[in-house]
């Protein structure tokens, strides 16, 4: 080894010991006559003095020393002087008095410094992601991420899972988002599909008897990128035979309670995690991913509202539309620049308009409330009566701030579900050491896809619908409710989960009501249809977003600083140039002929 002792770990005992340490040079300060580096390796940071009275020859090359070069140093460690010491600093008690140092690296002065505070496009980031990566952040949710997947493997092992690797190179596994395809060169014209999941083949594992299976598999979605998404994410995919629901998320519960409680300490989780259904967790919180670290749940005041003279209200009652609303603590003082700001972003989330009520907070109560203790828009149209019972519907009190959407049901709960999650961030009303899990359960099988106009699988086409609703699928198909589960966390979703179809006839019923052709159906499922015709146990089992598990621990907003190497915005590798044109010769071997835009 090029050093004995790790930057970040000596101390006052080590007072008097020699040691070499190696690393990179974080900063450098020239003090007169003494020359100051703080040496970084991963472990932390050291401080290391040349005094040209110790070492005149490292004193003389430490003069040459720039930021990011790699160097080793030996000497010894010494108390620093009484006032110098760093309280921010692991190490901040000593420093490391060079007697001898040696250039490994020089560096190129970097695009910018390697500190967790740095103001730099993500862009710059990860062109320079070697440099990135040396962030004392990034390296802690690089091992964070690590002693994550290490208690999973843990876990699944004892409960007695065997972990299965499956083919990358595929065919086509629809999860609902467009393939990546890698044409083959051995197969002229012919293309392999990158897999959305390892979903098919997990089952097919099922039907191979291997009973309880997991990876921690690479998933490629070629589809439309947000802060969460990425072309390719990594998830905890498992499947397991002869289980009902209830046996597939005790596993789940168990395994994230015990990565909760070995990573964050510090935080709670709900035991057991509460369930929700799909309809409750969509009439109370608008959202099938609430959050729900905090109350401001919506309220529906449809026909309350519709008893006021306020037109908007009267015509969106009658033609079968839905009022809601919900009560924002504390906020019955906002000027017009806020609520016009609240309005701007009901609007931005799909809505017409946006009609609050400020209850003001000199009101006694709500039973007392007077026609100049209440201001709004619309106020003139309601009688306090009208608004009383709005109050008392929402649960609103006085200081609070009602705000009101009408119109079709799905974009009130979408709009009033995103300004509740935008509100209690703004309030800052959820608790950041709180882990909130919770089973959002009974979602439909289809959802009626009004741009095809057909029905489309709410999951994937492999989940099972309820016994009871089976009957249903080809007479009132949104009607069947299926045995899916979702875990959601503080609002977002984590992972999916469903009991599967083992029945090649009913797999094939449902196909049908998707509207597969025949010829669809075999070429796209044959093989999954035909190993089912041999024996396939009932089975279940979930897909586990892990990045989005990792970046939620490490409290960090974006899955791409959970990552190593992720993508940007765009789907491009900034650091690598990917994706990239590729040359003539390589294009004739695998018969492939590119057409550009302008041709
Ligand atoms: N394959 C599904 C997904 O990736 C998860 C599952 O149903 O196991 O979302």
């Amino acid at each position: 080894m090029h050093k004995d002792t790790d930057c970040g770990s000596p101390r006052k005992s080590d007072v008097g010991t020699e040691i070499i340490v190696a690393g990179w040079v974080n900063r450098r300060r020239d003090h007169g006559n003494l020359i100051f580096i703080d040496l970084r390796d991963r472990s932390g940071l050291l401080q290391v003095v040349f005094n040209p009275e110790v070492s005149a020859d490292a004193h003389r090359l430490a003069e040459s020393l720039r930021s990011e070069w790699v160097v080793q140093v030996r000497g010894k460690v010494n108390s620093r002087l009484e006032g110098a010491e760093n309280p921010n600093l692991d190490t901040g008690q000593v420093e490391l008095v060079a007697e001898e140092l040696n250039v490994l690296n020089s560096a190129l002065t970097p695009p910018f410094e390697v500190d967790d505070d740095i103001n730099v496009s993500e862009d710059l980031r990860l062109q320079y992601r070697y440099i990135d990566l040396r962030r004392q952040n990034m390296q802690k949710n690089l091992r964070l991420r690590h002693k994550v997947t290490g208690i999973i493997w843990d876990e699944m092992t004892r409960r007695d899972f065997t972990q299965i690797e499956t083919p990358i190179l595929i065919k086509s596994t629809p999860e609902g988002a467009r393939d990546y395809v890698v044409p083959s060169r051995v197969h002229p014209g012919e293309f392999y599909a990158l897999p959305q999941s390892p979903q098919q083949l997990k089952q097919i594992l099922m039907v191979s008897g291997i009973e309880r299976y997991f990876q921690i598999a690479r998933c490629f979605r070629d589809e439309d990128l947000r802060a969460d998404r990425q072309p390719e994410h990594t998830q905890l995919d498992f499947e397991m035979s002869f289980v009902h629901q209830q046996d597939v998320t005790d596993v789940v519960e168990a395994l994230y309670s015990r990565i909760i409680s070995e990573t964050r300490p510090d935080a709670s989780v709900p035991e057991p995690f509460p369930r929700l259904t799909y309809a409750e967790a969509m009439s109370r919180f608008g959202t099938d991913k609430p959050d729900m670290r905090f109350g401001m749940e919506l309220s529906t005041i449809t026909e309350i509202a519709a008893r006021s003279e306020a037109r908007v209200f009267q015509s969106v009652a009658s033609d079968g539309g839905s009022i809601r609303g919900i009560a924002v603590p504390g906020c019955a003082g906002y000027g017009r620049r806020q609520t016009d700001d609240l309005i701007e972003l009901a609007k931005r989330f799909g809505a017409m308009g946006l009609v609050f009520i400020a209850i003001d907070e000199s009101a006694e109560s709500i039973d007392s409330l007077t026609e100049e203790q209440v201001r709004g828009p619309l106020n003139r149209f309601m009688s306090i009566d009208v608004i009383k019972d709005i109050a008392r519907e929402t649960g609103a009190a006085p200081g609070d701030l009602i705000l009101i959407v009408a119109g079709d049901e799905k974009m009130v709960n979408r709009v009033l579900g995103e300004l509740r999650l935008e509100m209690g961030r703004r309030l800052e009303l959820a608790d950041p050491n709180e882990f909130s899990f919770l089973w959002v359960t009974d979602f439909p099988l289809f959802e009626w896809d009004e741009e095809w106009k057909r029905w489309s699988p709410a999951h994937h086409v492999f989940s099972a619908p309820r016994e009871e609703h089976i009957e249903f699928l080809e007479s009132d198909p949104g009607a069947v409710h299926a045995d899916l589960f979702d875990l959601v966390c503080n609002g977002w979703e984590l992972g999916s989960g469903s009991i599967r179809i083992h029945d090649p006839k009913l797999q094939l019923r449902v196909f049908n009501v998707i509207g597969y052709s025949e010829d669809e159906i075999s070429e796209r499922f044959g093989h999954l249809l035909r190993a089912f015709e041999y024996g396939a146990p009932p089975h279940g089992g979930m897909g586990l977003g892990l990045d989005r598990l990792v970046a939620l621990i490490a409290n960090e907003t974006s899955i791409r600083d959970v990552i190593a190497f992720p993508k940007t915005q765009s789907a491009s590798d900034p650091m690598f140039e990917a994706p990239s044109s590729i040359g003539e010769e390589q294009l004739a071997e695998l018969h492939i002929a590119v057409i550009t835009d302008e041709e």
